[in-house]
C-alpha cells in the first residue's frame, strides 16, 4: 500500500479490513473507528487514485477546488485533511446533503454553481488553489478542466477523473480518453494516466499540472 499518502489520509483497521480513513463526521454511512472514518475508493475516483498509488502530490493542508462535489462523499473526506476546499455543484438536491457534510467542516465551502461558468464563482474562490479536483462525469470533461485552471497556481495539479461513458456511450474507452488528453494538453501538462477499472469501470484518472 501506498506510502504516499497526504497527512491526514492513512490506512488503518477499520471493521477487521485495512481501509484508507481520514478523521471526521461521517457522511454515507461509512464504517468507523473511533474518529477515524473508512473512505471507501469504490465510492470515490480520488480515493481510487490514492489507492492505485498515482503521484497526486497532495501533502495535506492544500488549497482544494472541487467541481462535481454530488453529496459530499469524497469533498468530506478531501475537507478532512485540506486547508480551505471549495466545493462546486449545481444539481440542488445533492447539493442540500453537502451542505450537511460541510456543517461539522469550517473549512468546507459549498457553492451552488455550475462549474462550466467559473466566472459565477471567481469572485468567491481564492485564486491559486494548491489542488483542482474534478468529477462531474458530463460531456465536455476536458474543456470544464481547461476552463478552471485559471485558478491554479502555477505549481498546482489538477486531479481528474474522466468517466468515458459521459463523454460517449459508443466508443471505446480508450478512444475517448486519447481524446480528452489531446484537450487538456492546450492548458495542462499531463503528468500519470491511470485507468480506473479495479474501482470504477471505463474512468481514467489523470495527474496534471498547468502550462
Ligand atoms: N465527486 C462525487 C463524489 O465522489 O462524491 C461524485 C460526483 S458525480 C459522479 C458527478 C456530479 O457532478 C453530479 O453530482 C453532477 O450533478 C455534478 N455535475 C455535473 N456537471 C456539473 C457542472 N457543470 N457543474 C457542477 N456540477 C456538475
Amino acid at each position: 500500500m501506498s506510502d504516499a499518502l497526504p497527512a491526514g489520509v492513512e490506512h488503518r483497521e477499520i471493521d477487521g479490513t485495512e481501509r484508507l480513513a481520514t478523521r471526521g463526521e461521517p457522511v454515507y454511512g461509512e464504517p468507523r473507528d473511533g474518529e477515524w472514518r473508512a473512505w471507501n475508493p469504490n465510492r470515490s475516483k480520488l480515493g481510487a487514485m490514492l489507492e492505485l498509488e498515482m503521484d497526486t502530490s497532495l501533502a495535506g493542508e492544500e488549497t482544494v477546488l472541487y467541481l462535481g462535489a454530488a453529496s459530499g462523499t469524497t469533498v468530506s473526506h478531501v475537507a478532512d485533511f485540506s486547508g480551505p476546499t471549495y466545493a462546486v455543484e449545481f444539481a440542488p438536491r445533492p447539493a442540500r446533503d453537502l451542505l450537511e457534510a460541510a456543517e461539522s467542516r469550517p473549512r468546507l465551502f459549498p457553492l451552488l454553481a455550475d462549474a462550466r461558468k467559473p466566472e459565477t464563482y471567481a469572485h468567491v474562490v481564492e485564486s491559486n488553489v494548491d489542488m483542482l479536483v474534478q468529477d462531474v462525469a458530463t460531456r465536455g470533461q476536458a474543456r470544464v478542466a481547461c476552463e478552471n485552471a485559471r485558478f491554479l497556481a502555477d505549481d498546482g495539479r489538477l486531479l481528474l477523473a474522466v468517466k468515458a461513458r459521459s463523454e460517449d456511450v459508443t466508443r471505446e474507452p480508450s478512444d475517448v480518453f486519447a481524446d480528452v488528453r489531446e484537450e487538456l494538453e492546450s492548458a495542462y501538462d499531463v503528468l500519470e494516466t491511470r485507468r480506473l477499472d479495479d474501482y470504477h469501470t471505463d474512468h481514467l484518472g489523470i495527474v496534471a499540472r498547468p502550462r
